[in-house]
């Protein structure tokens, strides 16, 4: 099924089905590929033609990708196969060359595929570079399907924060903290696309094709909304500022929707937000949001919690969220991490 999602969405064509990426790169006159070992064993086959170049993503640094853009031959478009990485470097040479981006999502676990400006690391710090639009957008069920479930599940977690980013963001008005103006209109764009999403627990969790379209259609609305807004408040608010402390105490890589789904799972309760409601959807999706499945240690949780009034204070660049507002308690600590398997 070919589709011309509007502009804003920023995908300028999408074509999905079952094996829509069979043969797809086989009328191209010229194309190079970004990808990884994985994924490409498994599109090889499928995408048809010979590409000029194959690049392996190793690195996101931008001097490393800077000198495998140099490296490359003459090319018309860039067929970027495979996960966030590939995608984002797929993204970045489109941009850099001025070429067609054909991008063909091996797994949804996040949404590069929809977002125009890649993800590159400039001394280890990730900046978001650049301008580009697939076309199209190649979403192979099949394809996608043959990446780890608990992967693309993990696709929900940035839709699922709408649930607790609309409620800072509607508390922050409330308290005279406008750094965006809230919109009531917006609030209730946003909370359409997070029921949409409930509505479709049990696809998600069996990764059915309504399933898919569920977390690729939530992505491109959430674009649609954001894109013109110039900011990205309905879906980022306490529980990625709970992650982003984690992160930098760790210095660990996560599963961003997992790690996302504990920041819910913990600021849904410290908002007194629906937080059985949105748990309940958590586990009925299948969401892996427990500290046990990513190897994090109840004291570490304890301590990052403790911190991360400090934490959020001292980054100016953070919006008003309940973490400022409601004060977290060791006696409250101990009552949400007891609830929490580790
Ligand atoms: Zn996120």
């Amino acid at each position: 099924m070919i589709e011309k999602p509007d502009s804003v969405t920023n995908v300028t064509s999408l074509l999905s089905g079952d094996g829509v990426s069979r043969h797809i790169c086989e009328d191209l006159k010229s194309f190079i590929v970004t990808t990884m070992p994985i994924p490409w064993e498994l599109a090889k086959q499928r995408i048809g033609g010979t590409p000029e170049k194959i690049v392996f993503v190793d690195s996101m640094e931008q001097e490393r990708v800077e000198q495998q853009l140099e490296e490359l031959p003459e090319f018309e478009c860039v067929v970027a196969i495979g996960g966030g990485q590939a995608i984002d470097l797929g993204k970045y040479f489109s941009w850099k060359r001025q070429a067609r981006l054909i991008t063909i999502p091996t797994v949804i676990s996040v949404d590069a595929f929809v977002t125009s400006a890649a993800a590159i690391r400039i001394n280890r710090k990730v900046e978001y570079i650049g301008n580009s639009t697939p076309n199209p957008l190649v979403i192979d069920y099949d394809l996608i399907r043959t990446a780890p479930n608990d992967l693309n599940i993990a696709g929900v977690g940035d839709l699922l924060s709408i649930h607790t980013a609309i409620y800072d963001w509607t508390l922050a008005a409330k308290n005279g903290q406008n750094q965006n103006q809230f919109h009531q209109n917006t609030a209730d764009q946003a909370y359409k696309i997070l029921n949409s999403i409930i509505d479709r627990a049990e696809d998600i969790r069996n990764l059915t094709n309504q399933g898919i379209d569920a977390i690729i259609n939530g992505y491109m609305d959430v674009n649609r909304i954001c894109l013109p807004l110039g900011h990205y408040r309905i879906e980022e608010g306490s529980e990625h500022y709970f992650f982003y402390e984690l992160e930098e105490r760790t210095g660990r890589a996560y599963v961003h929707g997992h790690i996302i789904g504990l920041g819910i799972y913990i600021m849904s309760h410290l908002q007194k937000n629906k937080h059985e409601m949105i748990t309940d959807v958590m586990d009925r999706m299948g969401l892996k949001y427990q500290p046990k499945n990513m190897g994090i240690k109840l004291q570490t949780l304890i301590e990052s919690l403790e911190n991360l009034r400090k934490y959020v204070c001292e980054r100016e660049d953070l919006w008003y969220t309940v973490i400022d507002k409601e004060t977290i308690t060791h006696e409250w600590i101990d009552y949400i991490t007891n609830k929490l398997e580790f």
